[in-house]
């Protein structure tokens, strides 16, 4: 059965290039076959996977050559490892609901058969500072069944990441969502993975992986490339290595506890969070 995931976070905090990092371990270390699903208005999920390849949205497909122009051949475009990858793009700036595309998009590609039964994992990579509209869809109608959020000990990632789970909260009964972890992806912070251990056991979730900061990310990136493809021997490729075993192993799947405002505010006057 394929597993769809959704990845959120704050935007800036390392959703997307940890999902394509993560995305590119699983098949390159596991053999796993991987769909990426760009739910970014920005269209910037998959090009370390592509390497630059041009990728056509599928709104702007639809918008410019109309419905029947988007095909799968067409909007899904293979990269590193056989990764397949789509993005849904956003509207015409200053005209209509970004969020609107994500639904389009995901519905156009169920129809299509897009999402084939051979996948190992579906991953949409969604906005997530708001977890409102279009960008909740992945998880009010089930199209993700687990969640993974990027977050670091910083005041405004923490927030985003809790204000996710009181979006999950709501739409997880009838949907089926759960939370699969919380992913650090450190910025070097004084007492980061205490922090977030702590925020982790208030919502009742695990911290699945602490990524550390690394330059290589950036020295892939200028490639092109996820830090998997550029060097799969260095030690960031290993921990994405890790963070990708420890999703394809994972059981720990929860509605979360979010935390009130007060008891946020308490958690950041302990670690002295500043912002
Ligand atoms: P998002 O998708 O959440 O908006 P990105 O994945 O685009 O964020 O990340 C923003 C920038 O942060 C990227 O350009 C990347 O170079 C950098 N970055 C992300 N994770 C790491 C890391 N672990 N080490 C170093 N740089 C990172
Ligand atoms: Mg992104």
């Amino acid at each position: 059965m394929t597993r769809k995931v959704a990845i959120y976070g704050k935007g800036g905090i390392g959703k997307s290039t940890t999902q394509q990092n993560t995305a590119a371990a699983m098949a390159y270390f596991f053999g796993k076959k991987v769909l990426i699903h760009g739910c970014d208005p920005k269209a910037d999920c998959t090009r370390l996977i592509l390497g630059g390849k041009a990728q056509e949205t599928v709104m702007d497909t639809l918008r410019e050559l109309g419905e029947e122009a988007v095909t799968v051949d067409r909007v899904v475009k293979v990269g590193f490892c056989g990764i397949k990858c789509v993005e849904s793009g956003g509207p015409e700036p200053g005209v209509g609901c970004a969020g609107r595309g994500v639904i389009t998009a995901i519905n156009m590609m169920e129809e299509l058969g897009a999402y084939s039964p051979d996948l190992d994992f579906i991953f949409f990579d969604v906005l997530g500072d708001v977890v409102c509209g279009g960008f909740a869809m992945p998880v009010r109608e089930g199209k993700a069944g687990e969640i993974y959020i990027v977050a670091s000990g910083e005041m405004m990632a923490l927030y985003a990441a809790n204000n996710i789970c009181r979006g999950m909260v709501k739409y997880a009964e009838q949907s089926g969502v759960r939370l699969g972890g919380i992913i650090c992806n450190s910025r070097n912070v004084d007492g980061e993975r205490e922090l977030l251990e702590e925020f982790c056991r208030k919502i009742g979730t695990q911290m699945i992986h602490f990524l550390p900061r690394d330059n290589i990310v950036q020295k892939a990136e200028f490639n092109r490339q996820t830090v998997v493809q550029f060097d799969p021997q260095c030690r960031q490729a290993q921990e994405y290595k890790e963070l990708a075993r420890k999703i394809i192993e994972n059981d720990m799947f929860v509605i979360p506890k979010p935390m009130t405002m007060d008891e946020m505010e308490a958690l950041v006057v302990k670690y002295g969070l500043l912002e």
